[in-house]
This record gives C-alpha cells, sequence and structure tokens, in this order.
C-alpha cells in the first residue's frame, strides 16, 4: 500500500472532475473558509500569539489552504505556511496556490518553535494500513501470475504509519501549543472489519488490480486516533459528523451570501453545501476531530 501510494500520488495529480477522486476544498471554497473561520478563531481566543504557523497535512493542490489563509487574513492572521507533503507534482501544484510556503517530507521535520495550527483533510487515509485475521497478519501472494490475498476472515486494521503521524503531531502541539483539525471518513469507535478501499476515475475497484494507478484508502478509527493523542497529553474536541460541524460553523449563511452576490451560480453552490453536508452524501461518513494543546480553547463547530 505505502509502494503503491507513494508511485501513485509521484506520478500525478488524482484530484477533481478529470482525475480519480474530489475532495471537500475542490467541492465548495466553503470548505476551506470555514476551516479558516474556525481557526482564526481559536487563535483570536488563545490571545492572538504572533509566532503561529499554519500547517497542513497532505495538502492536494492547495486549494483548502489558500480558501482558509484568505479568510484568515480578513481577521488579521497571516501565519507563515508549512506543507507537509511527498508528491513533487503536488508539491509544485501547492506552490502555485501558495507560493510562500514551506514543505516538509513528515510531521517530525516542522518547526518546533511556536503553536501550530494544523489542517489534515483527507490526509490519514492515505496512510498504509495492515491487516490481521485471527491475529496473523494477511499477506499479499502471487497466485497464477494475479495478486491475491493470502486469508480471509473477521479483519482488524492498524496503521503504524497513522499513529507515528498522530503521535508526532499530537506530542507537538502539547509541547509548541496549537490546534489540529482532522478531517477524513471513518468510524467514531474501534470495530473490525476490512475497509480497504480503492478508487479510479471516480468509482471503487478491485483493491488488488492496477497497483499504484489507482488511490488506496482505509477507513480511519477515530477512538484510536483519539486515545493516542490523549495519551501524548492533548486534549481533543469530537469527533462530529462532516455536515453537522459545517452547519455549526455557518456553512448555510455562507453559501445564502456566495448566491447573494453570484445569483446564477446559485443552483450549483446548494449543490455544493448539499454534498458536504447531507447524511447520504459526504456529511456523515467524514468525521471531524480536534487535537490541541490543553492551554487552547475547543474550536468551533465541536
Ligand atoms: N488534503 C487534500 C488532498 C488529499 S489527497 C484535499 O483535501 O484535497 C492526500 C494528500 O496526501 C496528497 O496531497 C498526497 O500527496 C499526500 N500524501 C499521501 N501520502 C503521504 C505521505 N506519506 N506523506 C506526506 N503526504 C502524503
Amino acid at each position: 500500500m505505502e509502494a503503491c501510494n507513494t508511485y501513485y500520488y509521484a506520478t500525478r495529480d488524482p484530484l477533481g472532475a478529470a482525475g480519480d477522486f474530489t475532495t471537500a476544498p475542490e467541492i465548495s471554497q466553503m470548505f476551506g473558509e470555514l476551516v479558516g473561520a474556525a481557526m482564526a478563531d481559536a487563535w483570536a481566543r488563545a490571545s492572538r500569539p504572533a509566532n503561529v504557523r499554519y500547517v497542513e497535512l497532505g495538502p492536494g493542490r492547495g486549494t483548502l489552504a489558500s480558501d482558509a489563509l484568505r479568510v484568515m487574513r480578513s481577521a488579521g492572521l497571516t501565519p507563515p505556511v508549512h506543507f507537509v507533503e511527498t508528491s513533487e507534482t503536488l508539491r509544485a501544484a501547492q506552490k502555485k496556490a501558495v507560493p510562500h510556503a514551506s514543505w516538509h517530507d513528515r510531521v517530525e521535520d516542522l518547526p518546533g518553535d511556536g503553536p501550530l495550527l494544523v489542517v489534515a483533510n483527507e490526509f490519514l487515509d492515505a496512510l498504509p494500513i495492515r491487516q490481521h485475521v485471527g491475529g496473523i497478519e494477511r499477506r499479499i501472494v502471487i497466485t497464477a501470475g494475479q495478486l491475491a490475498f493470502d486469508r480471509d476472515g473477521e479483519m482488524v486494521e492498524a496503521s503504524p504509519a497513522r499513529d507515528q503521524a498522530v503521535l508526532a503531531l499530537s506530542e507537538r502541539l502539547v509541547a509548541l501549543g496549537g490546534v489540529a483539525l482532522i478531517i477524513d471518513y471513518g468510524h467514531e469507535r474501534t470495530a473490525p472489519g476490512d475497509t480497504l478501499q480503492a478508487v479510479r476515475r471516480h468509482g471503487f475497484t478491485p483493491v488488488l488490480a492496477n497497483p499504484g494507478e489507482q488511490d488506496l484508502t482505509s477507513h480511519v478509527d477515530f477512538q484510536w486516533v483519539g486515545e493516542i493523542a490523549r495519551e501524548a497529553g492533548a486534549f481533543i474536541s469530537g469527533p462530529a459528523e462532516q455536515g453537522s460541524w459545517l452547519e455549526r460553523l455557518g456553512i448555510i449563511a455562507r453559501a445564502r451570501m456566495l448566491a447573494n452576490s453570484a445569483p446564477e451560480r446559485a443552483a450549483e453552490i446548494e449543490a455544493a453545501r448539499a454534498r458536504l453536508c447531507r447524511p447520504d452524501q459526504m456529511g456523515s461518513l467524514f468525521k471531524v476531530l480536534a487535537i490541541r494543546s490543553p492551554e487552547w480553547p475547543s474550536p468551533a463547530g465541536l
């Protein structure tokens, strides 16, 4: 999974209609704007520390960051920007959207001398997982020239790479101050199950097909992520469902404002709002969890 995704992200921009999948910030500017508003508000309630930084993990095309930074600027917050991104292709896209950003390969490489405002949308789901059946790790073998799984049964998933990223992030927030918004699809409670999935051209495909040519992800276990954060001494808020979180942050009012200033786009704006919020679309499957320093306030909407 690690090798496939490294190759996959290094060799294309997978986002949007012409690619394989569409993420929330690519659906509407409202998503990044509300993230920016929540961050600016948390920063204001933390007494506006001057040395704060904006950090994004796996920023895609940089769309979320540029929408969030625009709103933060109007609230008097203009932080330096740090991106954790391994794909050179996507780094180039991010540089167009946010030219003054700095790039890092890992959370561990982020600067360590001031509070962090961190956003990770659809980042943890892309990190590699392991699956176990009856305590034995499930492996991929080659049978008659085809990739195949070596065992089936009730699956328990673990993701050491994800755990390490959450731990490193939580330790930083405790030591430096700040808050992280983790947004991803997944479940609120730990449960067994096979959640590995592959997506190509906006549809599901068999996970072992087309290695390196389709997006491999798994659902995030938010209970487990929260436990790692708390173990590191951080506080958590949520998880909340994405739809109700966006509504509490004011997406309905924001959609109305945008539609009033561009009436010819009203139907498109309403369709985007529905896609982000409705329980039968992204509203319920996607969850939002805040990890924060005990000295920082709980971000709005959670
Ligand atoms: N947050 C963006 C993109 C999500 S796609 C959005 O919402 O549109 C996943 C992102 O994580 C891509 O930018 C991908 O290149 C990056 N990524 C995947 N694995 C990574 C890893 N191990 N380290 C750093 N970035 C990674």
